[in-house]
This record gives C-alpha cells, sequence and structure tokens, in this order.
C-alpha cells in the first residue's frame, strides 16, 4: 500500500509540497471483466497545499488498463488520466469537509487511486471507438472480417424454409 505521512511536511498555511509517489493499483472488475493495470505501479504526483482552512490534496496520474472488448472481446487498452481532489478540513464537524482516505496524519493514496480510475472507466471499454463488434449471424469478428450475410441464402436455415415454402 502506499500512503503519504502529513507528519513529514510540516505545512504552515500558504505552503505547498509535491510528492512523487508509485502507486500500486488493483485489478479492475468491470461489467463481468477482469482489466488489468500495465504497468501495475504508476508514478503519481500528489501535490498538498495547506490553506488556513485546511488541507488540499490533488493526485495526478495516469492508469494503462488492459483487458476485453465489451463489443468483440479483442485486447482494448485504456489510458486514463486520473486529477483526483480531496480536502481535509482543520475542524471537521462535517462529513463533507473530511476525506475518508485521511487517518490521522496517514493518507492512503492506494485507496484513493484506485477509486479515482474506478470512477473514471468509461460506460463501455472499446478496443476502438468504432469497434465494429463480433457478426450477430455468425459470431465473426466484424473487424477482422468485414462481411454482411444476404439475408436469405447464407444460412442453411433460411435455405431449408425456403425449400419448405416452394414444397407449399
Ligand atoms: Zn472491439
Ligand atoms: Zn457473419
Amino acid at each position: 500500500m502506499t500512503s503519504f505521512n502529513l507528519r513529514q511536511t510540516k505545512l504552515a498555511p500558504g505552503d505547498e509540497h509535491r510528492e512523487a509517489l508509485e502507486v500500486d493499483l488493483p485489478p479492475f472488475e468491470f461489467g463481468g471483466q477482469r482489466y488489468i493495470p500495465v504497468p501495475e505501479q504508476v508514478s503519481a504526483e500528489l501535490v498538498v497545499t495547506r490553506a488556513l482552512t485546511g488541507t488540499l490534496f490533488t493526485l495526478s496520474l495516469t492508469a494503462r488498463l488492459h483487458g476485453p472488448c465489451h463489443r468483440c472481446l479483442g485486447d482494448a487498452v485504456l489510458e486514463i488520466p486520473i486529477r483526483s481532489r480531496e480536502y481535509q478540513a482543520a475542524l471537521p464537524d462535517d462529513e463533507e469537509l473530511r476525506t475518508p482516505y485521511l487517518e490521522g496524519d496517514e493518507l492512503n493514496v492506494s485507496d484513493w487511486a484506485r477509486d479515482a480510475v474506478a470512477l473514471a472507466l468509461p460506460d463501455k471499454i472499446l478496443c476502438t471507438p468504432d469497434c465494429a463488434g463480433l457478426c450477430q449471424v455468425c459470431g465473426e469478428n466484424l473487424n477482422e472480417h468485414p462481411h454482411v450475410h444476404e439475408a436469405t441464402s447464407a444460412d442453411p436455415r433460411w435455405a431449408a424454409l425456403e425449400a419448405l415454402r416452394d414444397e407449399l
């Protein structure tokens, strides 16, 4: 787990601290499929800014996920740039003014990064934005073998129907 201890900064109001971190990302489950971060460890930048009323945290990183395309099940690679902010009030009397990732002086950067990536996932993960998907009739990959089926003759079931109709 990657974390950051605030005590190492000793920031006065108005001060800013920048820290380069390596963050481990877990595999993500999405739409019943599994997406693996490659590499598992990404470089992130954490900026801690002290204000009079509290502390602002900004985390920036780019996650790269590998997994199946939603349409054709081919390999999809997804780049997800993250820039996430959290705030901790100096005197938080309100849940809204408190980041869930801070425990005492310890900021849990791993959990924060995981949640930020999960939130940034698109509705559908595709190999290319215009992926043609799989053929509804024969299941072939339409990106590799673009084709259309003639509504009648190509499918043997249709041929059988035609034959039946001829007999009637
Ligand atoms: Zn695809
Ligand atoms: Zn087909």
